[in-house]
């Protein structure tokens, strides 16, 4: 498999430095050595620096759950890529589904992020999905693509291979509701045409589509066994060292 699996754990606004640092050590202690597939933890920006120590030494990465497209300057509240940089911060979630929601985040904007952080050598995670209104009406693939393609706008094909794609389906995120592998992999299969499209097939080959929404030990083995789901971003059961160990664990056995 050309395709090295990632798991990625999304702390969304949960956990303080303290447990952020206790959680970090559990999953280190666990599958702080393991090689065979990528894992990234994303806790909130007030615990990235002590989570960082926390993994030191370990193979498991650190990401943000945002950041702005600029990278200084009068953003009252705001954090820069520099200064997820200096925290050796190395991926970064953009466009979730959350922010896009209750954030008011447009493609537009979403896309200055992701040209920052790739200027930054930052490894961009962009969330694209459809709500649930959106699938019902027929929209999938028509809002995937839209949101796919202006995220990805003006991106070259030398740095696209640091780009993550997450499909997370709005309606599956905290839920409990998970995709079919059906439907997971049909829109990740389609992603896979649109980045062949925009980068060529042997950039498309290579770049990982992460399967987000109520992804959980028991149904992850299922998900991560189709071929074009190279791995998953993880909101609630990240949040429990166990979960997300096996979770872990499910994707290494699925490599
Ligand atoms: C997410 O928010 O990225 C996510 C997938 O959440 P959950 O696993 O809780 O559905």
């Amino acid at each position: 498999m050309i395709r090295k699996k990632l798991i990625a754990g999304n702390w969304k606004m949960n956990k303080t430095s303290a447990d952020a640092v206790q959680l970090a050590s559990e999953i280190v202690l666990a599958i702080g050595k393991v090689t065979d597939v990528d894992i990234v933890v994303c806790p909130p920006f007030t615990a990235l620096e002590s989570t960082g120590k926390a993994l030191d030494g370990s193979t498991i990465k650190l990401g943000a759950q945002n950041m702005h497209p600029e990278v200084n300057g009068a953003f009252t509240g705001e954090v820069s890529a520099p200064m997820l940089r200096s925290f050796f911060t190395t991926h970064v979630i953009l466009g979730h589904s959350e922010r896009r929601q209750y954030l008011g985040e447009t493609d537009e904007f979403i896309n200055k992020k992701v040209l920052t952080a790739l200027k930054n050598q930052l490894r961009p995670i962009l969330c694209v999905g459809e709500t649930l209104a959106e699938r019902e009406s027929g929209a999938t693939l028509k809002v995937v693509q839209t949101q796919l393609e202006a995220g990805l706008e003006g991106v070259s094909k030398d740095l696209a291979t640091s780009v993550v794609i997450a499909y997370e389906p709005v309606w599956a995120i905290g839920t409990g509701k998970v995709a079919t592998t059906e439907q997971a992999q049909e829109v990740h299969a389609f992603i896979r045409t649109l980045l062949a499209k925009a980068f060529g097939e042997q950039i498309a080959l290579k770049l990982r589509i992460l399967y987000g929404g109520s992804m959980k030990p028991a149904n992850a083995p299922e998900l991560l066994s189709q071929k074009d789901i190279d791995g998953g971003l993880i909101g609630g059961a990240s949040l429990e060292a166990r979960s997300f160990v096996d979770l872990v664990k499910a994707a290494v056995a699925a490599k």
